[in-house]
């Protein structure tokens, strides 16, 4: 069985150095966490606040935790002072209170607003249509302790890869799209998170700055 160091180089190695490499670590325990750290990888992403909470203690502090799962309103200030990026921003109610407790903490957090781009009907995420008044809301009400940094947003899970590009596909035009009429001049806005074990090379083909992969580098997960 190949080592996580060794999954970690291949998936690392298959992708240019300009896009960063979440490491998906949910259902994991710390000592295979701990392996991918003493490999080099600092970027780990979770999808449950208390799995989160119950790690980040035993490993070192120079990891970047990347909150990537649905996120409720009032479990926020049991991560803000430590999370590095929130990627599954998934409405306005959340966005604002991840404002109100960043400034709090005495901090700004970058987010991405997490967009629906599957055809199923189980994704989260805005709706595309959503997406402009969210964002004019988001200017008249001037969060100034979140930065909105990008995108991300999760394909159908189908062997179909011309579907899957496509969703990619549009959610880039998506990021296009909202870069030029709301964050113009903000060089903060620069992140298309998506792609994961399956089809990040697609997604990397299509424009992703940011893949996120689990199962690829620690091995199918356990069911919880
Ligand atoms: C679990 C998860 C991933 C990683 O999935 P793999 O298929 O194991 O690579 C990526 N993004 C999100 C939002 C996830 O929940």
């Amino acid at each position: 069985m190949s080592s996580v160091a060794d999954n970690l180089r291949l998936v690392q190695s298959g992708i240019p150095v300009s896009v960063r490499l979440v490491a998906v670590s949910k259902t994991k325990p710390v000592e295979i966490i701990k392996q991918a750290y003493d490999a080099g990888q600092r970027v780990f992403g979770e999808n449950r606040v208390q799995e989160i909470l119950n790690k980040k203690d035993h490993l070192p502090s120079d990891i970047e935790w990347h909150m990537i799962g649905h996120l409720q309103t009032n479990k926020v200030k049991q991560i803000i002072s430590f999370v590095s990026m929130i990627q599954s921003v998934d409405s306005l109610k959340l966005l604002s209170v991840i404002d109100t407790e960043a400034a709090k903490a005495g901090k700004v957090i970058d987010c991405l607003l997490e967009i629906h781009i599957a055809g199923e009907e189980t994704k989260s995420g805005f709706a595309e249509e959503e997406l402009d008044p969210v964002l004019e809301q988001v200017k008249n009400d001037e969060f100034n302790n979140v930065r909105i940094c990008g995108v991300m947003g999760m394909a159908t899970f189908t062997d179909d890869t011309r579907r899957v590009r496509q969703e990619f596909r549009h959610l880039r035009e998506i990021f296009e799209k909202i870069k030029n009429q709301y964050f113009k001049n903000n060089p903060f806005f620069r992140e298309i998170s998506m792609g994961m074990s399956g089809d990040y090379k697609i997604a990397v083909e299509e424009g992703s700055t940011m893949i996120r992969v689990g199962s690829l580098i620690f091995g199918e997960r356990n069911k919880i």
